[in-house]
């Protein structure tokens, strides 16, 4: 069987190489071919000697998902990708294009178990984890598209990041290699719905990324409701494990709050945010929920939001309303994988 290198590293090239009986200096340049200069026939890549371009031809292959649809839109601010894997899987993709630079949202699941009721994602449930190769994949898609670096990653497109840990840590070690993408954990960003035991294990982890925490609620009645995994995990625990990520790691905590009109946004539910929270150090990020033909949730208008947000900031909690960047491109994760599944009838999951 061929072995596929896509996602390997310099050092784990370079052991491959040195295994095959190749000098440990060629594993740098394929290295350089793969991910600097997006080179993936062998045969292309010059510098190796005619001998190890066949060798490779015969042993090892570069298998990368494909886009198979995109869409651009906000004057080019923000772009969509759809990407088919090996096993026919399609997932989802999104990079943003602000002025300090290109911010990717990278799927880390197909599908996603946690059912919360504002995402198009679990509507079918989870189907599987991704691998660290096939997260890696979706950022370089990117560069190769737009040619440009990238400055920032979330995982905060289809799946929960911490049900997937080992593929996640492994994905973010290979994002940070300077032989690769070279990204400053700095510039990372893990999403979760507040999966408790595995925010400790992060925190210990002692990785500088940033962790945000889709709080979505002021307490447990409201946030089952929103969350049904967060029957597992009652919210003080979460904002527990929050402070101890804090403790680790000294990064402040983002806690993400989908704003949906009549279920979480007046004037009590700020008020008892402020004292879930505490002293905690914290961003919020307030989203106004993107209601669909699917999702039948409606943001409140801007007056309530900006009164919520205004309590908040009134108990020193500094706070931003998201910009719904991508609106016109289906930008709620899952949603242009469903466009694309509903026109072209075909065997895609
Ligand atoms: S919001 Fe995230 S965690 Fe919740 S169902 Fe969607 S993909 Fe899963």
């Amino acid at each position: 069987m061929k072995t596929n290198l896509w996602g390997m590293g310099l050092e784990e090239l370079t052991v491959w190489v040195r295994n095959n009986n190749w000098p440990s200096f060629r594993a740098k340049q394929i290295c350089d071919y793969l991910y600097k200069r997006h080179i993936i026939s062998f045969d292309e890549m010059k510098q190796l000697p005619q001998i190890m371009r066949t060798w490779l031809e015969e042993n090892a292959c570069v298998e990368k998902p494909v886009i198979v649809n995109q869409i651009s839109a906000d004057d080019g601010k923000t772009t969509k990708i759809l990407l088919k894997l090996k096993d026919g899987s399609l997932v989802e993709t999104v990079c943003m294009h602000h002025e300090y630079g290109n911010s990717v949202c990278i799927s880390t699941q197909v599908g996603c178990a946690m059912g919360c009721i504002f995402c198009a994602s679990t509507q079918k449930g989870l189907f599987r984890n991704l691998s660290s190769e096939e997260m890696l994949a979706q950022l370089f898609a990117f560069s190769e598209v737009f040619n440009m670096p990238i400055h920032s990653i979330v995982l905060m497109g289809a799946g929960e990041p911490l049900q997937n840990y080992n593929h996640v840590i492994r994905f973010l070690h290979m994002a940070n290699d300077k032989n690769l993408l070279n990204i400053s954990y700095r510039n990372i960003t893990v999403s979760t719905c507040g999966i408790v035991p595995q925010i400790y294990k992060l925190a210990d982890e002692g990785l500088p990324i940033t962790l945000a925490i889709s709080l979505h609620a002021p307490n447990d009645v409201i946030r089952n409701e929103l969350l049904p995994i967060s029957r597992n995990y009652k919210i003080e625990d979460v904002i527990r494990a929050a402070r101890y990520y804090f403790t680790k790691t000294k990064r402040r905590v983002t806690f993400e709050y989908i704003l949906i009109q009549g279920k979480n946004t007046d004037k009590e539910n700020a008020e008892e945010l402020c004292r879930l929270v505490g002293k905690l150090p914290c961003h919020f990020n307030l989203i106004p929920v993107n209601g669909t033909e699917h999702i039948h949730l409606y943001p409140p208008d801007i007056k309530e939001i900006r009164s919520f947000q205004k309590i908040l900031m009134d108990h020193g909690k500094e706070t931003t309303v998201r910009k719904q960047m991508g609106d016109e491109i289906q930008a709620a994760c899952g949603q242009l994988k469903r466009r694309f599944l509903e026109n072209s009838k075909s065997v895609f999951r």
